[in-house]
């Protein structure tokens, strides 16, 4: 068995040992020690990772009450080695830990519902709870949450008797073997839980819950806790620092102004709708009653106008009316329509000599070429005086 020097002291980040086992494996080898304070793997929370001497340490599991360093390279048994372990990753997951226990004996005192997953990965971290949540709960959750922080109270370890676990009240109650180790936030939570948690609560710096949504019944709370909840306000602070630079805005009032710009540019497609709609008209009136396949290439007019303007055009054409939207180096969109000819073979055979897209009915299609627009315009001309093409 080893000894566990970090459930002695959650806080050791350096301690000595001897080799006790080393043994290959694929392309790591599988390191024992006489005592570590490399956590292995449990209660949701990763194994460590650090160095034994400068052998570097990827993982840490535990089997049959020993604890095996995967490592990078072999270490002799029998050897002396001083172990590091990566203290700003367990200290960071620790936060995370002891943040969860504090939100999960919240919820559980308050709603009597049951943490049903948690996941705690190196970017997120998630609780899975049996029960519904809605968001405004969930902002007061975190309010207590912080309070618990705040109070700094101790988190407490105990290994309580057979006798004394049945008649305690605690989360995780299930049949375990052997020794049970509960973790205790006074007034907040009482825990089974096996893996290495905070001193104080006051360790684990703000609680920050960053969303709610339904999952499998109940909810799936997504969660911050110290380092990881300031790297969250530094990215939201720069993002929104941005906006607020880009519009003249208060940082706290951004989303006011975003949504004054957002109605401003949808009354300017208004006004340049009917702008285009006007000119159109105008260009309209201006064919001579009864031409001959009037063909227009306009650089910047959207699809509903070209449709009208292609309407406008087969009241007083004859033949097929084209309307092409666009620049050479995007390409074109077009409208063809007509009350007399089928417009889609025109359309099938620019599609084919352009690159193009799109169909439709008889009487008018729509569609997209690639092209400059000299070669379309005389493509057209020649497929228009030349059906049979
Ligand atoms: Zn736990």
């Amino acid at each position: 068995m080893t000894r566990r020097l970090y459930y002695e002291d959650s806080h050791r980040k350096e301690f000595q040992a001897v080799v006790t086992a080393c043994e290959k494996a694929e392309n790591y080898w599988r390191v024992s020690l006489d005592q570590t304070a490399f956590f292995p793997e449990g209660g949701g929370q990763a194994g460590d990772s650090g160095f034994l001497e400068d052998v570097e340490i990827f993982d840490t599991h535990e089997k049959q009450g020993i604890v095996w360093h995967y490592a990078k390279a072999p270490l002799d048994p029998g050897a002396q080695v001083l172990g590091r372990i990566d203290w700003d990753k367990r200290f960071s997951r620790m936060q995370q830990h002891s943040g969860e226990h504090i939100v999960s004996g919240l919820v559980h005192a308050r709603f009597g519902y049951d943490n049903v997953g948690f996941h705690l990965g190196e970017q997120e971290v998630t609780l899975d709870f049996n029960g519904n949540i809605t968001k405004e709960e969930l902002v007061e959750i975190e309010l207590e949450a912080n309070k618990a922080v705040f109070a700094n109270l101790p988190v407490q370890i105990s290994f309580p008797s057979r006798e004394e676990l049945a008649f305690l009240e605690y989360r995780s109650k299930i049949e375990i073997e052997g020794q049970v180790r509960i973790v205790t936030i006074p007034g907040i939570d009482v825990c089974a839980c096996c893996a290495p948690h905070v001193k104080q609560t006051g360790e684990i710096g703000l609680i920050k819950l960053t969303g709610v949504q339904s999952h499998r019944g109940g909810v799936r709370v997504n969660m911050l806790a110290g380092i990881r909840a300031l790297e969250d306000y530094r990215e939201k602070e720069a993002s929104v620092k941005a906006v607020s630079v880009l519009l003249s805005a208060k940082e706290n009032q951004t989303a006011g102004a975003v949504e004054r710009l957002k109605q401003e540019a949808y009354e300017l497609k208004g006004r340049l709708m009917c702008l285009n709609l006007a000119r159109i008209q105008e260009k309209a009136a201006a064919v001579s009653e009864g031409t001959e396949n009037p063909v227009y290439f306009e650089t910047d007019l959207d699809m509903d106008t070209c449709r009208e303007f292609v309407n406008l055009l087969t009241e007083r054409s004859r033949g097929t009316a084209c309307v092409f939207a666009g620049n050479d180096t995007e390409g074109w969109r077009y409208v063809f329509g007509s009350h007399t000819e089928d417009t889609r073979p025109l359309c099938r055979y620019l599609n084919g000599e352009f690159q193009g897209k799109g169909g439709g009915k008889p009487e008018m299609v729509q569609g997209s070429l690639k092209g400059n627009q000299e070669s379309i315009r005389e493509a057209a001309d020649r497929f228009l005086n030349n059906p049979s093409l």
